[in-house]
C-alpha cells in the first residue's frame, strides 16, 4: 500500500469552491477541497518501458490550485481521469531498472503523457518533439490524462509512488539538490514560454506575475533570448525583490503598470469608460504567467500594435478581446514543453532545463517542504506563496 493525496470529483464541492474563490484560502484547503488523504495500491508499470517512481519531492503548480479551487475550464475535463492523484512536478528515484537506467537512478519527469508513453504510432505533434502538441492524451496504455498528475493509471507525485514511461524521465546529475530538481518541469515551460514570445534582441517584454512561472520565465527570457527592457508586474513586495534579483529591468505593482510603462515606452495612454486604462504603443511582447482576467487584460491592454502575447498561465477567461482585434496582436499559448531551437540547435526544453536549474541559488526559504498528511498546511501555504515570498510548495511524500 502507498499514502496518497487523492482528487476526487464532487460537484458540491467543486461549486462551493468556485464561488468562494481565493479569497478565503483557508476555507479551501480546509472542508471544501476535494482531496482526501488515502491508503492504495501503488499504481502498476502498464506495459514495456514503464517503471515505477517513488517521489522525493513534487510541487504545487498554479494549475493545481485552479483545479482544487474550481477556477480551471470545463474544457478540461475529458482530459482526465477520476480520481487522480496530482502532481507533476516530481524529482524521483527509480523503482526498477528501465532501458538503460538502473533503479535508484534520480529523475525528474516530462509529465505530458503522449503518444510513446501511450504505445501508439506518433502523432504529428509528438513525431516533430513537440509532445507538449500531443493528439493522442486520451488513448493507448493509460486512461485520460493530458499529464502524470492527472490520469487516474499513472499515480502522481502528491503520493508515495508512481508509474512513468522512458520518455518521460530524464536523469538529474548528482550535484543538482533535489529543492533544484523540483523546479525543473516549471523551468522547462518557463523556457517554452519565454521562446514563443520570439523577443527580436532589444524587444522590450512585459511580465505580467512574479510568482514561480514569472520569475523563470524572467530567468529564460535572460538567457535565452536577447530582450531588452524586461518589466516584471509583481503583487507583492516579497515578489518584487526576488524580480529584481532575476533580472528584471524594471518592477511595478499592477495598480501602477500601465502608468509606469507609459512612461518607459513614451506610449498614449487611454481611458475608456469603463475598464482600465491601456496603451497605443507599448511593449514589443508581453507574457501572462497569471492567467487571471485581469493579468490578461493588462498584458493585452499594454503590448503594440502587431506584437505578441504570450498566455503562460492556464487562463480563467473573460479578458477582453478587443485590443487584439483593434492592436492586430499575436496571442499564443505556451503549455508545457516540447523541444526547442536555440542558436540553431534543436534541444528538448528539460535538458535546457536542467542545466539552468542545476545554476539557481535558492535561499533557504524559497522552497518549503510538507509532508502529505499535512496537505492542509501545504495547500495553505501555496496559496499564500506571492505573499510570503515563497518560491515553490512541495510534498516531501516519503516523510510523515
Ligand atoms: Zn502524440
Amino acid at each position: 500500500m502507498t499514502v496518497a493525496l487523492e482528487l476526487f470529483r464532487s460537484v458540491p464541492r467543486y461549486v462551493a469552491a468556485r464561488a468562494v474563490g481565493e479569497r478565503l484560502p483557508g476555507l479551501i484547503a480546509g472542508p471544501l477541497a476535494p482531496l482526501r488523504l488515502v491508503n492504495r495500491d501503488p499504481p502498476e508499470p502498464p506495459a514495456e518501458g514503464w517503471a515505477r517512481v517513488r517521489p522525493r519531492l513534487s510541487g504545487v503548480c498554479g494549475s493545481d490550485l485552479a483545479t482544487i479551487s474550481g477556477r480551471s475550464s470545463f474544457y478540461f475535463s475529458p482530459l482526465v481521469s477520476m480520481p487522480f492523484v496530482p502532481g507533476h512536478e516530481v524529482v524521483g528515484d527509480l523503482g526498477e531498472d528501465l532501458d538503460g537506467l538502473p533503479a535508484g537512478t534520480r529523475v525528474v519527469l516530462n509529465p505530458v503523457l503522449g503518444c510513446e508513453a501511450r504505445g501508439l504510432p506518433l502523432c504529428p505533434g509528438c513525431a516533430a518533439g513537440s509532445v507538449d502538441r500531443c493528439d493522442r492524451i486520451t488513448v493507448g496504455h493509460v486512461a485520460a490524462g493530458l499529464q502524470t498528475g492527472y490520469c487516474a493509471d499513472t499515480g502522481g507525485g502528491w503520493s508515495g509512488m508512481l508509474v512513468a514511461h522512458r520518455s518521460q524521465v530524464h536523469p538529474v546529475p548528482d550535484t543538482m539538490t533535489d529543492r533544484q530538481a523540483v523546479l525543473v518541469e516549471p523551468m522547462a515551460c518557463a523556457i517554452h514560454a519565454a521562446l514563443r514570445c520570439r523577443p527580436e534582441p532589444g524587444d522590450t517584454v512585459l511580465v505580467v506575475g512574479a510568482g514561480t512561472v514569472g520569475l523563470l520565465v524572467l530567468l529564460a527570457l535572460r538567457e535565452f533570448t536577447e530582450a531588452g527592457r524586461i518589466t516584471v508586474v509583481a503583487k507583492h513586495a516579497a515578489q518584487r525583490d526576488l524580480a529584481r534579483r532575476f533580472g528584471a529591468s524594471e518592477v511595478v505593482a499592477p495598480a501602477g503598470a500601465v502608468t509606469a510603462l507609459r512612461r518607459s515606452l513614451r506610449a498614449f495612454r487611454l481611458r475608456p469608460e469603463r475598464g482600465t486604462p491601456f496603451l497605443l504603443g507599448g511593449v514589443d511582447g508581453a507574457i501572462d504567467c497569471v492567467g487571471t482576467r485581469a493579468s490578461l487584460d493588462l498584458a493585452l491592454r499594454t503590448t503594440r500594435a502587431g506584437g505578441r502575447v504570450v498566455l503562460a498561465g492556464m487562463p480563467e477567461g473573460g479578458a477582453d478581446l478587443a485590443p487584439v482585434w483593434f492592436r492586430e496582436l499575436e496571442v499564443v499559448g505556451a503549455y508545457a514543453s516540447g523541444t526547442e531551437t536555440v542558436n540553431g540547435d534543436r534541444r528538448r526544453a528539460m535538458d535546457l532545463a536542467i542545466e539552468l536549474a542545476s545554476e539557481l541559488e535558492l535561499d533557504a526559504s524559497a522552497t518549503v517542504e510538507y509532508p502529505l498528511d499535512r496537505w492542509r498546511e501545504a495547500i495553505d501555504h501555496a496559496l499564500s506563496a506571492g505573499r510570503l515570498g515563497t518560491m515553490k510548495v512541495a510534498f516531501q511524500p516519503q516523510e510523515g
